[in-house]
């Protein structure tokens, strides 16, 4: 048996992990996986419960797991506890209690959603691309000083730091999965400025090496962000540090036009975890409006990556394209002339299209 450890977190959390595990129990049914469900609580629902956003129990359940599904977590009513009590701290307690050394972030444009895109049709028809962004190291991690005062004037700095190992790891993890797709890496750095970048520029031709079948380019950040907006099409797998991964993914997500569709995927060293890049939008939690899609992609995310279904992944995302093109719409992104649904109805419908 694969043991799924699920934490549906705060607000709309509980219900879209709810429709994810259908969808899994359906694909499982189909496949033959022999997935197990395992509940733990995060973020405000466990404070309330245990005291603290994310307990030992809790991570250690997951550590043992062949993979975690995870909703959302937050809300105003944890907004005013100390920080290390909030919600959000349990995303940090799983990334580094994990070793989430890689996010992997798909965008893709359904062509039945390309009017939601801020971007002309022509420009982002087609688009179908993943960050691999490194997630624990680099500038958010390197030797900071918060205030200094040198020849009598108050300055700060941070320190951007890439060793050769975290960038091997990384750079393979991006090969590997540009396998599993079109088999293009764009590797993304300010190598004309950055000594961190020259470095990691240099590891990245020297990983390419054992990956003769992928085809690799360079780009600038800056570059790549005008890129982004102006040709998204030439992306399949882009890879790059933390800080530029951060930026570059939130400017990448709106290029599809709905945040409730975005899966994403951290990657750890022995487990993984899967969750949608929304938050727990407590505005329409428990009104069976949320739109469920990005947690069964990432559910589809964890089959592929996790336990190497790629079959029953393709099949999740297959579901779910065949939901779009029949016009079923949640409410984020439902305009006239198409059938509207909630949370729970859509997951019915995904399930029929397994
Ligand atoms: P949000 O992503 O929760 O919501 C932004 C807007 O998008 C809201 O109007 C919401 O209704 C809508 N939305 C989000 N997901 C949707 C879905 N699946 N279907 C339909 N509509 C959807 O961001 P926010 O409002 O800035 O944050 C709310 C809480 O979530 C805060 O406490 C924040 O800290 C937390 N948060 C958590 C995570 C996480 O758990 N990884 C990420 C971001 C924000």
């Amino acid at each position: 048996m694969k043991k799924i450890i699920v934490i549906p977190g705060d607000g709309i959390g509980q219900e879209i992990t709810a429709s994810a595990v259908e969808v899994l129990k359906k694909v499982d049914a189909k496949f033959g996986i022999g997935l197990e469900y395992d509940y733990r609580d995060a973020g405000g629902t466990s404070y309330e419960k245990f005291g603290t956003p994310l307990t030992d129990e809790a991570l250690d359940a997951c550590k043992k797991a062949d993979g975690v599904l995870f909703g959302a977590v937050g809300g105003k009513k944890w907004d005013s506890l100390p920080v290390y009590l909030r919600p959000e701290r349990a995303i940090f307690g799983l990334r580094k209690g994990l070793g989430l050394f890689a996010n992997l972030r798909p965008t893709k444009v359904y062509p039945e959603l390309i009017n939601s895109s801020p971007l002309k049709p022509e420009l982002v028809g087609g688009s179908d691309l993943l960050i691999v962004r490194e997630l624990v190291g680099g500038i958010y991690f390197g030797p900071r000083c918060e205030s200094e005062t040198k020849d009598g004037v108050e300055q700060a700095w941070d320190t951007e730091i890439y060793s050769v190992p975290e960038i091997e790891r990384i750079t393979k993890l991006a090969f590997e999965t540009a396998k599993l797709r079109r088999g293009k890496v764009t590797s993304v750095d300010k190598a004309n400025v950055l000594a961190a970048s020259r470095l990691w520029r240099k590891v990245v031709v020297d990983v390419a090496k054992n990956y003769p079948d992928v085809e690799l380019n360079h780009l600038y950040v800056d570059n790549a962000a005008m890129q982004l907006v102006l040709n998204p099409k030439q992306f399949d797998v882009i890879v790059t540090n933390n800080i530029f991964g951060d930026i570059l993914s939130d400017e990448a997500a709106v290029i599809g036009g709905s945040i409730g569709l975005m899966p994403s995927a951290s990657i750890g060293e022995l487990t993984s975890l899967y969750e949608p890049i929304h938050g727990s939008a407590p505005d329409i939690a428990g009104k069976d409006i949320a739109n469920p899609m990005g947690t069964i992609l990432s559910a589809a995310m964890l089959l592929r990556y996790s336990l190497k279904e790629e079959a029953a992944a393709k099949a999740v995302e297959t579901a779910i394209d065949k939901t779009l093109a029949d016009g079923w719409r949640t409410a984020d992104i439902f305009t006239d002339g198409f059938k509207r649904v909630g949370t729970a109805q859509v997951t019915e419908i995904i399930c029929g299209n397994l």
